[in-house]
C-alpha cells in the first residue's frame, strides 16, 4: 500500500495495532489469527454476536443455561476444601444461587462481595449438582454504579490468545480514532435508504442494542456493505472509463455481409440475439474500445452474435479472430462458422498448434497480407508470428472459464482491437457485477424455440446396470450417448484410468465398435478421431472425461450419463447436460450417485431436476455453495469483502455499479467534494488500483 498522498487524518488507522489501549506486541500477533493488522481493519472487524444483559429480578427469570443479570444480596462465603472452588451465597429476588471462583483470591473477593451488601451481578448461569451457579461472573457492580453494564453486549470472532474484554478495550480504543469523513454516496440515495454517515455508520455497529441490530440489513452495516462494494465498483469503472478514452477503431460495417448471412439462415434471431448483435454494432461502430461480455447459457446462440461481430470487422475492411479454449472446441467452431462466412463470400481459416511448416506459414502470410478475413483457433492465433493486416475484433470463447489473461494477451495483437468475451456460463447477475463490472455485458437470455426439454433422472450407481441394459435398447434404435466419467482425483492419469476401464466395460456390454473413447491424456489427434467418429455416427456410445464440456455439437446425441455426479459442480453438470436436447429427439440426462447422498447434495442435484434455466441452477448454486466456490477462488479476480455479503446483498452490488459509474460521468477525475471523498474511501478501503488508475489520469 502506498503512503504517500494518504490523508494524515487516516494514519492512526494505519498504525500499528499496539498503539491502542491493552495491546502488546503478542496481542497484536493474536489480532492477526482474525484478520487484523491495524485499528482500520479492527474497526470494520464486525461484531457475529451479542450477549443480552437485561437486568432481570431473578435467574428464575432465565432459561439455563443462560446469561443472567440480577440484583443480589451478598450471603456467606465458603473458602475451597482441599482443592475446590471458592463460592460465594447469593440470594436475588426468588432464589438463591451460588457465585463460582476458580483459583480465587480471598482478599480481593472479600472486597468484591462483602457479605450482606447488594450487587449486580451478570454472567453464566448454569445447573451443576441441582445448584444454580454463576462461574466467575462477568461484571460484579455495585446497584449504583450498575448501568455501567451494557444492555446488550456485542460479541466478536476470535482466536487464540484473544479474549471478548481485551478486544472490546482495543475495539473502544479504535473507535475513538475514527474521524467524520467527507459522504462519498449520492445524499439522494443516503436519504431514501436512512443510512448513518460513515463515522456514525461504525460507531453504530459496534453498539448494538438489541439481537436484531446484528442483522446485515440494518443502515448502518447496509452502509459499510455499500461502501465497500462502492469503492469495489467505482475502481472497475475507472478502469472501464479508462479503456473506453482509449482510442479505438471505428469499424461501422454497411451491413451487405450480414444480410446475406440473415438470408440464408434457416431460422429467426431471437429478440435477445437482435439486442446483442446491436449492442456490439453499436460498441464497433464508437471510437472507443468495446471490451463486452457476450453471456449466453449453452445453446443460446452465441455463436451467430459472434458471426455477425466478425462480418461487422470485415464489412469495415479489417479482420476478425476468434480463439476457443481447447482445439475440438476450435475446430467446432471453424465447422459451424464456415458454411455461414462463405454464404457471405469471406475468407475464414482456422489456425491450430497442429498447423505446422509450409501450410502453416502460407496461412500467416495470407493473414498479414489480408487475404484470411477471419480466424478461428485456439491460442496458437496470438504466438508471437502471427500478424494482422488490420484486426479489429478479438473474439475469445471462454466457455466456463474465467481467464483474464489471455483475454489481454489477444488484444495486443490489435492495440485498439475491439475485444468480446463469450461465456457460456450463466454467472449469477451479482458476481457477474463483481468480476465483470469493468466491462459491457450482453445477456442472452432467451433460448431459440424448438428445443426438446431434457429429461433429468437421479439413480444410485448400484443400478448401473439398467442404466446400461437402457443404453444398449437406445443404441439399437440409432440413439446416442454421452458417458461422463468424474474428475476423481487431483491426477488426470487417475481420471484416465477411470475412464478405460469403464470405456472397457461398456464395450463388453455394448459391442466394441460401438464404444468411442475421449480423454485428456490421448494424444489429440485420437482425440479428435474420437470426436469426429462420434459426430458422424461411427461410435454411438462416447465415454468422456469432462473435456468433452467444452461445447461439443452432436445433435443426435440424445442421452447423457454422468457419473458419480454428485462429485460435480452443478453449474458444470448444466453444461455437459446441455451437450444433449439439441436435436429434435425427447432427451434424457442420468445422475448417477453414490448413496447415500446428504441432504445439501440432494438438493442441489434436485435443482437439475427442477430447472433447465441455467441462470436458475447458478443462483441456487451460489446460494448453497457461497462465491468462492462457484467460480473457483484465487484466478476469480472476486473482490473480498469484510462486510459486504455478495451472495445476499445482490441488489446492493447492482446499485453501487449504476452509483459509481454515474459519480464517474459527472466527474472523471474524482474532484468534485464527492469526488475527493471517495478518494478518501480508496485510501480507507486500499483500493491500490483505483489510486493507480486515478494517478495515471
Ligand atoms: P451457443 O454457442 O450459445 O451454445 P450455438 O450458437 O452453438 O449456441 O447455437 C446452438 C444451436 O442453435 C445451433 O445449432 C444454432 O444453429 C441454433 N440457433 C441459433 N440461433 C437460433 C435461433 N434464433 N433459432 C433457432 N435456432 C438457432
Ligand atoms: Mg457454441
Amino acid at each position: 500500500m502506498p503512503e504517500r498522498g494518504r490523508p494524515d487524518y487516516l494514519w492512526p488507522l494505519f498504525a500499528g495495532l499496539d498503539t491502542l489501549d491493552g495491546v502488546g506486541p503478542k496481542t497484536a500477533k493474536a489480532f492477526e489469527g482474525i484478520g487484523v493488522e491495524t485499528p482500520r481493519d479492527l474497526v470494520l472487524t464486525l461484531p457475529t454476536g451479542g450477549v443480552d444483559r437485561t437486568r432481570k429480578p431473578s435467574i428464575r427469570d432465565v432459561a439455563l443455561p443462560g446469561m443472567a443479570t440480577v440484583e443480589v444480596t451478598v450471603g456467606r462465603h465458603r473458602k475451597p476444601a482441599g482443592r475446590g472452588p471458592y463460592r460465594v451465597e447469593v440470594e436475588d429476588a426468588q432464589t438463591s444461587f451460588q457465585l463460582v471462583f476458580f483459583h480465587a483470591r480471598e482478599d480481593y473477593l472479600a472486597r468484591l462481595l462483602p457479605t450482606g451488601s447488594r450487587r449486580v451481578v451478570s454472567g453464566k448461569v448454569e445447573l451443576f449438582d441441582g445448584i444454580a451457579q454463576m462461574a466467575h461472573p462477568d461484571h460484579v457492580l455495585p446497584p449504583d454504579e450498575a448501568s455501567a453494564i451494557p444492555g446488550f453486549e456485542p460479541v466478536y470472532p476470535l482466536a487464540q490468545g484473544l479474549t471478548q474484554k481485551g478486544l472490546a478495550r482495543a475495539m473502544a480504543s479504535a473507535l475513538s480514532l475514527v474521524p467524520h469523513l467527507g459522504e462519498w454516496i449520492d445524499l439522494p440515495l443516503v436519504d431514501e435508504k436512512g443510512w448513518p454517515a460513515w463515522r456514525a455508520a461504525v460507531l453504530e455497529v459496534h453498539a448494538p442494542q438489541a439481537p436484531g441490530d446484528l442483522s446485515p440489513n440494518t443502515p448502518a452495516r447496509q452502509r459499510l456493505a455499500f461502501d465497500e462494494m462502492f469503492a469495489h465498483q467505482l475502481t472497475l469503472a475507472l478502469a472501464r472509463a479508462q479503456d473506453r478514452r482509449k482510442r479505438g477503431i471505428v469499424s461501422e460495417g454497411d451491413g451487405r455481409l450480414r444480410a446475406r448471412v440473415m438470408a440464408a439462415l434457416p431460422f429467426k434471431p431471437t429478440g435477445a440475439q437482435m439486442r446483442a448483435m446491436e449492442e456490439i454494432a453499436g460498441d464497433m461502430g464508437a471510437p472507443h474500445r468495446m471490451n463486452r461480455l457476450l453471456q449466453g447459457d449453452v445453446g443460446a446462440g452465441k455463436t451467430l452474435v459472434a458471426l455477425m461481430a466478425l462480418l461487422t470487422a470485415v464489412e469495415a475492411g479489417g479482420q476478425g479472430v476468434m480463439m476457443a479454449p481447447t482445439s475440438i472446441l476450435a475446430a467446432q467452431h471453424y465447422a459451424g462458422l464456415k458454411p455461414l462466412a462463405e454464404a457471405a463470400g469471406v475468407v475464414i481459416a482456422q489456425l491450430t498448434g497442429q498447423d505446422k511448416g509450409a501450410e502453416r506459414k502460407s496461412k500467416l502470410a495470407a493473414l498479414k497480407r489480408g487475404d484470411i478475413q477471419i480466424l478461428v483457433g485456439t491460442h496458437a492465433v496470438f504466438q508471437d508470428d502471427v500478424d494482422f493486416a488490420d484486426l479489429r475484433l478479438a473474439i475469445v470463447d471462454e466457455q466456463h472459464r474465467f481467464g483474464v489473461r489471455e483475454r489481454i494477451r489477444l488484444s495486443d495483437k490489435g492495440a485498439a482491437a475491439d475485444m468480446l468475451v463469450m461465456t457460456a456460463t450463466p454467472i449469477p447477475r451479482t458476481l457477474s457485477l463483481a468480476q465483470y463490472g469493468d466491462m459491457d455485458v450482453s445477456v442472452l437470455d432467451e433460448k431459440p424455440p424448438g428445443r426438446t426439454p431434457v429429461t433429468t433422472a437421479l439413480v444410485p450407481t448400484g443400478r448401473i446396470d439398467e442404466v446400461v441394459d437402457h443404453l444398449r435398447v437406445a443404441v439399437a434404435e440409432g440413439k446416442q450417448a454421452y458417458w461422463v466419467c468424474p474428475l476423481v482425483g487431483e491426477s488426470e492419469t487417475y481420471d484416465a484410468t477411470a475412464a478405460e476401464e469403464r470405456f472397457k466395460r461398456l464395450r463388453a456390454a455394448l459391442g466394441d465398435d460401438v464404444v468411442g473413447l475421449v480423454h485428456g491424456q490421448l494424444p489429440p489427434a485420437e482425440k479428435d478421431r474420437a470426436m469426429t467418429d462420434f459426430a458422424e455416427g461411427r461410435t454411438r456410445v462416447l465415454v468422456a472425461t469432462t473435456v468433452i464440456e467444452v461445447g461439443v455439437d452432436v445433435p443426435n446425441a440424445s442421452i447423457m450419463v454422468i457419473e458419480q455426479a454428485d462429485l460435480f459442480g452443478l453449474a458444470q453438470l448444466h453444461q455437459l447436460r446441455g451437450r444433449v436436447g439439441r436435436g429434435a429427439a425427447a432427451s434424457t440426462c442420468v445422475l448417477l450417485y453414490r448413496a447415500p447422498l446428504g441432504e445439501t447434495a440432494k438438493r442441489r442435484l434436485s435443482i437439475l431436476r427442477e430447472t433447465e434455466d441455467g441462470f436458475r441452477i447458478a443462483e441456487e448454486d451460489l446460494a448453497i455453495r457461497g462465491a468462492g466456490d462457484v467460480i473457483g477462488t484465487a484466478q476469480s479476480g472476486l473482490p473480498r469483502f469484510r462486510i459486504a455479503d455478495m451472495e445476499r446483498q445482490a441488489g446492493l452490488m447492482a446499485l453501487a455499479q449504476s452509483a459509481a459509474r454515474a459519480l464517474l460521468t459527472r466527474d472523471p477525475g474524482l474532484q468534485s467534494p464527492q469526488g475527493q471523498s471517495a478518494q478518501v474511501l480508496f485510501w480507507l478501503l486500499e483500493q491500490d488500483k483505483a489510486l493507480k488508475l486515478l494517478s495515471a489520469g
